[in-house]
């Protein structure tokens, strides 16, 4: 599943080619997505200009003077920049046609993925609105984190994953974060100081960043906007290696559920 490093890796990439771009048309080969792309794409989009390119939690916006494409890639959807003559594969779900015969490409298997068209402020649509603090906005502070978790009786692991507290951390770096937090995943929320509350905000941004430089790391087949394999980190710590030796104190790592997502950490390293 995209996480948030990889939806902002894609932006990044999608600035590059569509920003001040035309649309030349849109091809919709399946409309039934997570829910239908909206009908007449074609005509809202054709010749109208993408002025902007942009990320909130895991949604990608294309800004339109018309309004807002919003676009989430949900379990296992893809964009690719292709030539328009590409021919389409079973899951290449729509193009959008850009100058120079180039088309964006979104492939989704699963079709949990969505594609919206909104003429409001995409910041109040009902999917948008209640994202919380994006992780790596300034005001994602250790006071932040220590003020909104002072009341809440959940593992700290469970809590970080609320993306109405903060967008869209995702279940790699959460387990990630608190490991080079020294915090024990199961640790209620409302028992972190406010110190470890620094700590662990610092690590949430080291983590995140680390991955958008690294392009984003995923579990598998991750294309990128530039039709790139998706790069996959060597610098994961816990994720996806329970029952190996910690790489810092060598201590096997121990797998336990929290709502219902895996997680990984170290018994000596996250004692408290
Ligand atoms: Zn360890």
């Amino acid at each position: 599943m995209p996480e948030l490093p990889e939806v902002e890796t894609i932006k990044r990439g999608l600035i590059t080619h569509l920003q001040n771009s035309i649309v030349q048309g849109v091809i919709v080969r399946h409309s039934h997505l997570r829910w239908p792309i909206p009908p007449n794409l074609n005509d809202r989009l054709s010749f109208k200009i993408i002025h902007q390119v942009s990320r909130r939690g895991k949604y990608l916006l294309l800004h339109f003077s018309s309004g807002t494409l919003i676009i989430h890639l949900g379990m296992s959807g893809s964009l690719r920049i292709l030539e328009q003559n590409t021919p389409p594969l079973r899951h290449d779900h729509v193009d959008i046609i850009l100058p120079q015969d180039k088309c964006l490409r979104y492939n989704d298997p699963r079709r949990f993925g969505a594609i919206l068209w909104t003429e409001a402020d995409p910041q109040v649509h009902p999917l948008i609105q209640s994202i919380g603090l994006e992780p790596l906005d300034s005001q994602f502070t250790g006071e932040y984190l220590h003020r909104v978790a002072i009341n809440r009786r959940l593992p700290i692991k469970t809590f970080l994953m609320n993306s109405r507290i903060i967008a869209g951390i995702g279940n790699i770096y959460a387990n990630e974060a608190l490991f080079l937090s020294k915090i024990h995943p199961t640790t209620l929320a409302k028992q972190l100081s406010q110190a470890q509350c620094e700590t662990l905000v610092q690590s949430i941004k080291e983590v995140l960043n680390n991955a958008i430089l690294s392009g984003g790391t995923t579990l598998k087949d991750f294309v990128n906007s530039e039709g790139k394999p998706g790069y996959f980190s060597q610098q994961l710590y816990v994720y996806g290696r329970a029952n190996q030796p910690c790489k810092i104190c060598s201590s096997l790592l121990q797998l336990i559920q929290l709502g219902q997502r895996s997680t990984v950490f170290c018994m000596s390293c996250q004692a408290c």
